[in-house]
């Protein structure tokens, strides 16, 4: 075998929770969160068990457990429906 690929650590993954801002530990089961439109034409909120893909992509969101998720879950919805709020006002 040849190309050894030596896989750097190529940053910390601090947690995206409020009030919160963990670091995460090689062996911490984490979380992935991320918010996107796809096909939906709506904000649709994405939660996957932690993968390093996932976690690289743009706009993704490092949960350090279900009490962080569920707080980003909550602000999410509370983003969505000021949108929605602020929208049907105009
Ligand atoms: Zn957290």
């Amino acid at each position: 075998m040849s190309g050894n690929v030596v896989l750097i650590p190529s940053s910390f993954y601090r947690c995206a929770g409020p009030n919160c801002g963990v670091l995460k530990g090689v062996s911490d089961r984490w979380w992935v969160m991320w918010s996107s439109f796809d096909d939906y034409e709506v904000p649709v909120m994405h939660l996957a068990p932690w993968d390093e893909k996932l976690a690289i992509q743009e706009g993704a969101m490092h949960v350090c457990g279900e009490g962080c998720a569920q707080k980003l879950q909550s602000q999410f919805m509370g983003n969505v429906l000021e949108n929605r709020m602020r929208r049907s006002n105009v």
